[in-house]
């Protein structure tokens, strides 16, 4: 596969073939496996080769071609996929964590993230700091020797910092510590963990993978030794593997995942450029646009800025609302990397449990709406914006 560029790769690599050969990939709903023999089941429970399997739980065929896919596409060896992006985030942490163990992570995360560093490892008796993810010299001051662990998002939810991630694995790795990345901002096209150093990505493939609003699902990626050790130990044990339908859609989604997520993002760019300097608005950000303040960073450690666009409104609650109700094409709700463009009010859906101090500190206003640009006709969604803002 090496020698093929990576679109090639999202469609071809993985790929497991029955002994019918069929062209599409096949969906291989089934629990378990039949033995030739006692002798073969009890040799298999010793050690299961690249194409043997157990149970369901543990993997399967078409679970194992997307992990091999989506692992090729982010540059990592190895993956395991999980029932949903959460199932990911907090299976990787527990099976990484142990009680007196010190963790680092940005303060700027998405809720449930938090609620499980927070409430749920806290609980466990491993040690949380968080820090200023935009501030190197937060994460220089934060790791300690016993800092087991790192844990940021590459591209905050929903106001869109960008992490110095270079810096952050040099000063991670100088104390042994991992770092993991929850790059679902990013989108797997324009990801720069593998490049940066991360020694594990977490994607929610709920979002770009996916794409069109239908399923859930999330991935580990690393190294083969964390993957196939500690990793897909503490998963198949707990029972957060994907099931065989989903992996299925996610093989067939990752074959036009460069397509959409290119579209997307070059709507995106072209969107941020209509809104900036609008009067209605009292700020824009776009990782790679010259608004954002940490425009060179985003530029300097990614090709494209992602397909999601952070805004605020000026006069608050009522003239956001007001503005998210005139949107005729852009649909009110709460994810987002969907073919249909999404408006999110944070302060108010994904983000209303934060106290107001915290909101503050994170930039969350009444006024903020996170836009995710879907694959609509990007002179339609300009139009549809520029329509809904002079509402107010
Ligand atoms: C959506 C999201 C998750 C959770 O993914 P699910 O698939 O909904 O469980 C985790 N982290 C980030 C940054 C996300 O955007």
């Amino acid at each position: 596969m090496d020698k093929w560029k990576r679109r090639t790769r999202a469609v071809h690599a993985g790929t497991r073939r029955s002994q019918y050969g069929e062209v599409s990939e096949a969906v291989f709903l089934t629990q378990g496996f039949v033995y030739d023999s006692a002798e073969a089941a009890e040799a298999r429970f010793e050690a299961a080769g690249e194409d043997e399997f157990i149970y369901a739980r543990y993997g399967n065929p078409t679970m194992r071609m997307f992990e091999d896919r989506i692992a090729d596409l982010l540059g990592y060896e190895d993956a395991f996929a999980c029932t949903s992006g959460m199932a990911a985030v907090s299976g990787a942490l527990t099976a990484l964590l142990k009680a007196g163990d010190h963790v680092v992570s940005s303060r700027a995360l998405f809720g449930s993230c938090l609620y499980v560093l927070e409430d749920i490892l806290a609980r466990f008796g491993v040690e949380i700091t968080l820090v200023d993810g935009t501030d190197n010299a937060a994460w220089e001051a934060a790791i300690r020797p016993d800092t087991r662990l790192v844990f940021l998002e590459s591209i905050s939810n929903p106001t869109l910092e960008v992490i110095d991630l270079r810096h952050v694995v040099k000063v991670a790795h100088a104390n042994d510590a991992l770092v993991l990345v929850d790059d679902a901002m990013a989108t797997p096209i324009y990801s720069y963990a593998r490049e940066c150093g991360a020694d594990i990505a977490i994607v929610s493939t709920t979002k770009h993978v996916d794409g069109q609003g239908r399923m859930l699902g999330g991935v580990v990626c690393g190294s083969r030794e964390l993957i196939r050790g500690p990793i897909e130990a503490y998963m198949k044990h707990t029972g957060g593997a994907m099931n065989p339908f989903t992996a299925w859609t996610h093989l067939k989604a990752l074959e036009t995942l460069d397509l959409r997520v290119r579209a997307q993002a070059e709507s995106a760019a072209r969107v941020a450029e209509a809104l900036d300097g609008h009067p209605a608005l009292s700020r824009l950000r776009y990782p790679t646009h010259r608004a954002h303040p940490q425009c060179d960073l985003a530029r300097s450690q990614s090709e494209a800025g992602g397909t999601v666009i952070a805004f605020e409104v000026k006069g608050g609650k009522a003239a956001c609302f007001s503005v998210l109700n005139a949107l005729e094409i852009v649909k009110i709700s709460n994810n987002f990397a969907d073919a249909k463009s999404i408006a999110t009010h944070p302060a108010t859906t994904t983000h209303q449990r934060l106290p107001q101090d915290q909101k503050d500190a994170l930039g969350i206003s009444d006024g903020l709406v996170r836009l995710s640009v879907g694959l609509e006709d990007p002179d339609d969604l300009i139009a549809d914006l520029l329509a809904a803002l002079e509402a107010v």
